[in-house]
């Protein structure tokens, strides 16, 4: 379709018709947010220079559509709306097969696994079978481990961030949690391990300081889904202890950055990353080296979860590295979970 000065319509083509319900006999002339009727559709509309959006079709709300708008001359904008409906079918039926075949193998390796632990702890095993045992153990381990994540991420997918689900959490108490359970399983013994709460007030002068170390010492609060924060932060910590050599420190802090985001940030001083690979490491299954990541157990999901559960909550992850030097990963949070979409309030 062209659009003119005032979104009337200047021409449109037959697809027009069977996408949009705009007849290019009748309806020129006429204003579009007059004929399509969507609040979505006006609020876009109303919107100056080139922009994307997607929105159901007036016509049928089976049908999904992919609109750009761009202007190609004074006072002038071309529409285009591409039908995309198979695209998202493809992607919903892919995300289903990924969830049930995970669901499906679930059952099948408890039995094996539980069939290898009974032969691991059997006296009269013989000594040749001893280690291929402990090995196929280790490995239905992994792809016990690899089977949860990949239903993690089906089901952040599938399902937005429940209000219900959003607590207002005590970042120190949390934070506390956290290293208790990591020293109970014993992932801690080989790392020195510190962390820090900032408030995140600047120092003026020497009499601001004492009113600065109480501000410090304050909780800092916000409000987010425990267990996904809890996920985000085992995985930046145990990555921090999977890729740095024992004996070496991980300094974990809490940061309240302005008035409306906390940061949480894992540093180590292990393997680094070289700068090429740092915007791929959200991405599903992408590993640095993948045989190392496989031998200390990791799944390559961990950071795509990480970015999942950070996005659902308005926030990012960022990564700082050096290779040969090590990483701090972290993730931006607001302080108040906003209901909606920010995005969408704009
Ligand atoms: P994995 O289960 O393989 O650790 P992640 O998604 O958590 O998967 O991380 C993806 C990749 O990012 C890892 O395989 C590793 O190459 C790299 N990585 C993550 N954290 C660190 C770190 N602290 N230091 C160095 N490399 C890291």
């Amino acid at each position: 379709m062209i659009l003119g000065s005032n979104n009337e319509i200047e021409w449109a083509n037959y697809p027009a018709l069977l996408l949009l319900g705009i007849d290019a006999q009748k309806d020129v002339g006429n204003k579009i947010h007059s004929l399509i009727r969507q609040a979505k559709f006006a609020k876009q509309i109303s919107k100056e220079g080139n922009i994307a959006f997607e929105m159901v079709s007036p016509v049928d709300k089976e049908i999904t559509l992919f609109v750009q708008l761009a202007e190609y001359a004074a006072q002038k904008r071309l529409l285009l709306a591409h039908n995309i409906s198979a695209n998202i079918d493809s992607q919903r039926s892919r995300k289903t097969f990924i969830a049930n075949a995970s669901h499906e193998l679930r059952t099948p390796l408890t039995v094996v696994a539980g069939y290898l632990e009974f032969m691991q702890h059997a006296p009269d095993l013989p000594e040749t079978l001893a280690m291929p045992v402990n090995r196929a153990l280790e490995q239905s381990e992994n792809m016990r481990i690899l089977i949860e994540d990949l239903l993690t991420l089906s089901r952040l997918e599938d399902k937005a961030l429940s209000p219900k689900s959003i607590s207002k959490i005590d970042v120190q108490k949390h934070l506390a949690g956290i290293l208790q359970s990591l020293k109970d399983s014993g992932k801690l013994q080989h790392h020195s391990i510190t962390t820090e709460i900032k408030a995140g007030i600047e120092v003026d002068s020497q009499a601001d300081i004492e009113e600065n170390v109480k501000t410090d010492t304050e909780s800092l609060y916000l409000e987010a889904s425990e267990k996904e924060l809890d996920s985000v932060c085992y995985n930046f910590i145990n990555n921090a202890i999977k890729y740095s050599e024992p004996d070496t420190e991980i300094h974990i802090v809490w940061e309240k950055i302005n008035d409306k985001q906390l940061k949480f940030s894992v540093t180590d001083n292990g393997i680094g990353i070289a700068p090429e690979h740092i915007a791929h490491l959200t991405e599903r299954f992408y590993r640095v080296d993948s045989g190392r990541s496989r031998r200390v157990g990791g799944t390559g999901l961990g950071l795509s979860i990480a970015k999942h559960i950070a996005e659902r909550h308005h926030g990012h992850i960022e990564i700082h590295s050096h290779l040969g030097e090590g990483s701090t990963f972290s993730v931006i949070l607001p302080i108040r979970y906003a209901r909606r979409n920010p995005l969408l309030l704009r």
